[in-house]
């Protein structure tokens, strides 16, 4: 596994891609709308990983449930492996819990699936793999 990205929930992509790219003091690289999850995704490359902020497209989004009981902020780690199903089968041995072990499309062209943070201590996990 490698800690592929960093997905930081945001108010306004327009807000926040202007403050992350003074920090990093470089541009994203990609924005990516992913309807299936109703969000609106910023990438930023940062060394061998990248950081993903998600903004909301409507009130139904996971991403504005958990704005509205949290704030800003880091809201999951991803981790790319090689073969997510066989990760998924790995994880479920080991006795993690997952959201879905249904493999969805998710943004930046990967196959995507959540650990349940009350098994990874509090922490919501994303499970990628690169599609070929
Ligand atoms: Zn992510």
């Amino acid at each position: 596994m490698k800690l592929e990205h960093i997905g930081i929930a945001v108010k306004s992509l327009e807000v926040s891609d202007d403050l992350f790219s003074k920090l990093l003091g470089k541009e994203n690289y990609k924005q990516e709308t992913v309807g299936s999850e109703s969000v609106k995704t910023s990438f930023y490359k940062v060394g061998e990983s990248k950081l993903e902020l998600l903004e909301a497209t409507n009130s139904e989004s996971t991403i504005a449930k958990y704005l509205d009981k949290n704030r800003e902020g880091v809201h999951h780690l991803a981790f790319s492996v090689e073969n997510i199903f066989e990760e998924i089968k790995r994880l479920q041995t080991a006795g993690f819990q997952f959201i879905s072990t249904e493999p969805k499309e998710g943004a930046d062209n990967k196959l995507v699936v959540f650990l349940h943070p009350k098994s990874t201590n509090g922490v919501l996990v994303e499970i990628c793999q690169e599609k070929n």
